[in-house]
């Protein structure tokens, strides 16, 4: 049995999988924010709570929205920031008596769709996670790459490429929180997109609300989504002229909207060197579960 741990900012989800992908036990309980003791024990309990009602043990793997420092052993780059500067994976594999393996929450995501989900079958998978943020995952051979820095994927705060004259202005007038400006980021995550309609209509909607006004015929709604095909286009062509992956998984709250599918492939020819583009594009299969899923599956067969 694996089990897989999805530590997020407001919740901690556990799934306990059959070596055969069948889900034997689930559990959410909210996230002990603030409290790293408390964080390690609430773990403790859901995998114990596993163990007790399926009356196996299992491997763990474990989802968190940061990475363990290959240099200093502890966690970086999380926005829970009470995880940072803790060495998670050696406290977790103490109190639970055995080695737990831990990745990057993006990356848990692309296991679980490089294993069985939208990109299963592929040797090379990039999965776009575009919610709340963005970021991004890298899997080889069923494997996340998490590189020699532990920041492989990370892709959403370096600058949007080919800006144009809009483009500029936006990145000068609203620095990102990471404190450069320009961030793919700003553009691409979800938030990003209803920043933009917000800009030109001076109104404040949600993602869904922005795309069914478009389809009803809403000039800015309009605007704003060929202004967001257009900046996802960019940014992941200047991905793809590096990685060039053999599948695309699109993840996150963005992926729900189903014209990408048609209009980002047929942009993409513009900005990707020598301009031949047929890489497939899939929306992601697990959708929310893909986080949990991908931290059972960090241990293979
Ligand atoms: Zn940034």
């Amino acid at each position: 049995m694996r089990i897989g741990i999805d530590l997020g900012g407001t919740k901690i989800e556990v799934i306990a999988l059959h070596h055969n992908g069948e889900i034997l036990f689930r559990k959410r309980i909210p996230t002990p924010r603030g409290a790293y003791e408390a964080t390690l024990l609430a773990i403790k309990s859901l995998v114990d709570e596993a163990e007790q009602e399926t009356g196996q043990t299992g491997t763990v793997g474990v989802g968190i929205p940061g990475t363990i420092s290959p240099f200093s052993l502890r966690v970086k780059n999380a926005n829970s920031v009470w995880l940072n500067d803790q060495p998670l994976d050696k406290d977790l594999s103490q109190i639970l008596n055995r080695e737990v393996r831990i990745a990057n929450d993006a990356n848990c995501m692309t296991v679980s769709e490089a294993t069985d989900g939208a990109g299963a079958g592929s040797a090379v998978v990039l999965a776009l996670i575009l919610g709340t943020g963005c970021g991004s995952g890298i899997v080889i051979n069923g494997k996340p790459h998490n590189g020699g820095n532990g920041i492989g994927g990370e892709w959403g705060h370096n600058p949007l490429p080919w800006m144009d004259e809009e483009e500029q202005q936006i990145a000068q007038m609203s620095p990102c929180y990471c404190g450069r400006s320009g961030c793919i980021e700003q553009f691409v995550s979800g938030t990003g997109l209803c920043d933009d309609y917000t800009r030109r209509s001076g109104k404040h909607l949600k993602g869904h609300e922005i795309v069914a006004l478009a389809e009803q015929g809403d000039e800015f709604a309009e605007q704003t989504l060929q202004a967001y095909e257009r900046r996802l286009a960019k940014a992941l062509s200047a991905y793809v002229n590096v990685l060039d992956p053999d599948v695309i998984v699109f993840a996150g709250g963005v992926c729900n909207i189903d014209r990408l599918y048609y209009n980002v492939p047929k942009l993409m020819p513009n900005y990707i060197f020598g301009k031949e583009f047929h890489t497939p594009i899939r929306k992601a299969l697990h959708g929310d579960s893909s986080g949990v899923r991908g931290a059972a599956w960090l241990w293979p067969l």
